[in-house]
């Protein structure tokens, strides 16, 4: 199943088309985004079981520019430093052990799989990432029952302004990770039984058509439910909250020359079965 939000509207993607869930339900479950992941196990009860009328009843026409944030509003996103190896090697960091590394992405950060983001400065880097939205949240969940607490994974751009995230005599990662428009999500949000294998799931980006990332979730050194193990050690995972799972090589901030984002870029996030997301940059 992928769910999409159409015109702020809950939608179920087809390979032929979207289907608008509160009208096809008849009003069975809400047209908010955010309400999907509160009951999702009883949305994909009802879909399996009423997809084919559900599908001639309600079909709704959208393009690029109609698609949102699949997940618009959660109450918590995390994201994970150096979970990568060949990412950790190229900025020059040591791998690490026992526990990932954890910052936040406010909330208000988010925006759609289509949006313009205006750069706040001319150190602004981007992190293609595969990213986990959670379904029936919970404290301590083990790594074996993880999938079932998992709605499905988005692509997502862990935008980063970097000298806002390594100021200071103890960098905090979280505000340089959190201007408006900093965590572009979608363009939907994939159950884990539609992946042929969840532990080498692709994930890329390119600017301006030249290939920057080009990775595999097989190269985590936290795999997904190892994460979901360890956040939840320690916080109480809520329905709907996201996980930006770590970036593979190639960001531009090591690069030499250094690359950074420029107004009037594009970037494309990219992952085989999720689809693809395009980014664009505005000066301040
Ligand atoms: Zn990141």
């Amino acid at each position: 199943m992928r769910v999409a939000a159409i015109g702020n509207r809950l939608c179920i993607v087809r390979e032929d088309g979207a289907v608008d869930v509160e009208r096809a339900s008849g009003g069975a479950f809400s047209a908010e985004p955010q309400l999907a992941f509160e009951r999702w196990d009883e949305l994909r009860i009802w879909w399996a079981a009423n997809e084919a009328t559900a599908a001639a009843s309600a079909a709704v026409d959208f393009g690029p520019a109609d698609l949102g944030p699949p997940v618009p509003a959660p109450r918590q996103i995390f994201a994970i430093g150096l979970n990568y190896r060949d990412h950790a090697a190229e900025a020059g960091l040591d791998l690490p052990e026992g526990h990932p590394v954890v910052f936040a992405k406010f909330p208000a950060s988010v925006t759609g799989p289509h949006a313009s983001v205006e750069l706040p400065s001319n150190a602004v880097d981007f992190e293609a990432e595969l990213v986990v939205v959670i379904s029936a949240g919970g404290h301590r969940i083990s790594r074996d029952d993880a999938w079932s607490h998992i709605a499905g994974l988005t692509l997502g751009q862990d935008l980063s302004e970097r000298l806002v995230q390594w100021r200071g005599p103890s960098p905090q990662f979280s505000l340089g990770k959190s201007y408006p428009g900093f965590s572009p999500i979608g363009p939907v949000v994939v159950t884990p039984e539609e992946f042929p294998d969840l532990d080498d799931i692709a994930i890329g980006c390119s600017l301006n058509g030249q290939a920057m990332q080009d990775g595999t979730s097989g190269d985590m050194v936290f795999t997904i439910p190892e994460l979901v193990e360890q956040l939840s050690a320690v916080v109480d995972l809520l329905p709907g909250d996201l996980i930006f799972t770590g970036t593979p090589a190639g960001i531009g901030w090591t690069r030499d020359p250094r690359v950074v984002l420029r107004p009037g870029d594009r970037l494309v996030t990219t992952s085989d079965v999720i689809g693809e997301m395009t980014t664009t940059f505005t000066a301040r």
